[in-house]
């Protein structure tokens, strides 16, 4: 008998988002630093793949104070979750975006005075202040105005009538690898805040800390926002991080299931380019996901998986739709039986670290490299 046809397919590759976990992040994060420091939620790409509109809610019933957002794609997203929360765009606008802000209320970061132009324009044409943080450039090379101009910049947006300044931040290059660098960074920024005249910075949010700069933000200064991206979703920028003393929980995981299990003799060539070649008589599992799904062609001959609790290698390549592993020692394989990527399963877990080790990449980018494809599955159970 074939199933009612409003049942969905069942699930072959899919991703559980761990929304309660995400909400005790967020709680453990903010009572890890001194009460007045805000909390700028960064949801870009989907929720760093999560899924934005399950993230962002979730987070603003944890308390989170900012969403900063990568473009005005994503912020008109946002909004449509509702009217009230301040949205910050991290990338510059397209000058056919501008109307975008007053029409979306959004914030906009600004690094140049052909941006305040711009977005006074835009204020005026609207009938309305437009909101921006000042971006100031100490090093890293990207967004911002550098750094000595930055007094120059601050000037023109506190003189534009339609442009309200409602931050000051910068980015650190290097946090996770050099310490000396980042606090010179650090240094520059507070120079040229210091040097904005006009600006109070208790009446505006003073950000640059990330995940990663979080363990050196200093108590007394006048920083009072972190921008929080990798770190709320329980994943440490580094592994020797301070921050692990903060028990974050990951709230992403990545499954799929075995479609085919079969007996391979010693000798035999696995998948294209038959870059491995099975060592003993061998039993292998053939699993629903590949690059298809976000299982990088880079874990090929190195990735793991675990079936049945037990740590299975990667044979051969990853191709698009299918990944062969080796079940030889784990007795009792059969169809349908799940396949862990990265989490937790029985007594092992694969961290998202080390399947982006496997795969010579970062957490980031395993992340957003989790396609269409794979639905994500929403845990919503309070557990507060
Ligand atoms: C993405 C981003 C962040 C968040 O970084 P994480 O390392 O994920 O915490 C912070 N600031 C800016 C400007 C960003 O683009």
């Amino acid at each position: 008998m074939s199933p009612p046809r409003h049942q969905p397919t069942p699930l072959r590759c899919w991703a559980e988002i761990d929304l309660a976990a995400l909400e005790r992040n967020l709680r453990l994060i903010r009572a890890s630093l001194p009460a007045h420091i805000r909390y700028v939620a960064v949801v870009k790409a989907d929720a760093y793949g999560h899924g934005l509109h399950q993230t962002a809610a979730r987070l603003m019933h944890a308390g989170a104070d900012l969403f900063a957002v990568a473009n005005v794609t994503e912020a008109a997203a946002l909004r449509e979750l509702g009217p009230g929360w301040p949205i910050l765009i991290l990338s510059p606008l397209l000058p056919a975006e501008d109307s975008y802000l007053a029409e979306y209320d959004l914030a906009a970061t600004v690094s140049s005075v052909e941006e305040v132009a711009r977005f006074e324009a835009a204020g005026q044409a609207a009938g309305r202040t437009i909101a921006v943080h000042m971006k100031i450039d100490t090093g890293m090379g990207r967004l911002g105005v550098w750094h000595a101009d930055a007094p120059g910049l601050c000037a023109q947006i506190l003189a534009a009538p339609h442009l309200k300044l409602a931050g000051v931040f910068t980015h650190f290059s290097s946090p996770d690898e050099d310490p000396a660098f980042t606090a010179g960074q650090r240094r520059l920024f507070l120079t040229a805040l210091d040097r904005c005249a006009g600006v109070n910075p208790a009446d505006i949010f003073v950000h640059a800390d990330n995940s990663s700069g979080l363990e050196s933000m200093p108590g007394s200064s006048p920083f009072n926002a972190v921008r929080v991206g990798l770190l709320q979703f329980g994943i440490l920028p580094h592994p020797n991080s301070m921050l692990a003393q903060v028990h974050t929980e990951p709230v992403f995981s990545f499954h799929t299931r075995v479609g085919l299990v079969k007996n391979l003799p010693a000798g035999t060539g696995i998948s294209y380019g038959r870059t491995h070649l099975l060592r003993r008589d061998s039993r292998v599992a053939i699993l629903c996901a590949g690059y298809g799904d976000g299982l990088p062609r880079a874990a090929s001959n190195r990735g793991q998986v675990l079936i049945r609790g037990q740590r299975c290698p990667v044979l051969g390549r990853v191709t698009m739709d299918q990944t062969v592993v080796d079940v030889t020692d784990v007795p009792g394989v059969i169809c349908g039986d799940e396949a862990v990527l990265v989490g937790r399963q029985l007594e092992n877990e694969i961290s998202i670290a080390e399947f982006s080790r496997s795969a010579d990449t970062i957490p980031w980018e395993t992340l957003c490299s989790v396609t269409k494809r794979v639905p994500r599955v929403y845990r919503t159970a309070l557990g507060i």
